[in-house]
């Protein structure tokens, strides 16, 4: 996975608000704060937004994928914001 400046900033910095649309690892980072994934969490179903932006972001093969890698940073997000008072 591409690693960028935004990347790098954000990797300790959770509420790091910068995105390259062309890097791999923010598009999974801006689908983990994306309100359709919150949306699914709450409903504990994906919501047909949700799925829908999986499959444009990592195409239908690969949604599943795309998926875990999006809880992945979830749960790191959630964590690092855990730990800033
Ligand atoms: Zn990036």
């Amino acid at each position: 996975m591409a690693t960028c400046q935004d990347c790098t900033h954000a990797s300790t910095d959770p509420h790091w608000g910068g995105y390259h649309c062309s890097c791999g690892g923010c598009q999974v980072r801006a689908l983990a704060n994306g309100p359709q994934f919150w949306r699914s969490l709450k409903d504990r179903q994906r919501t047909p937004g949700y799925l829908a932006e999986l499959v444009t972001v990592f195409g239908e093969e690969e949604a599943e994928t795309g998926h875990k890698a999006v809880f992945a940073e979830y749960q790191r997000l959630k964590k690092l914001r855990g730990g800033t008072p």
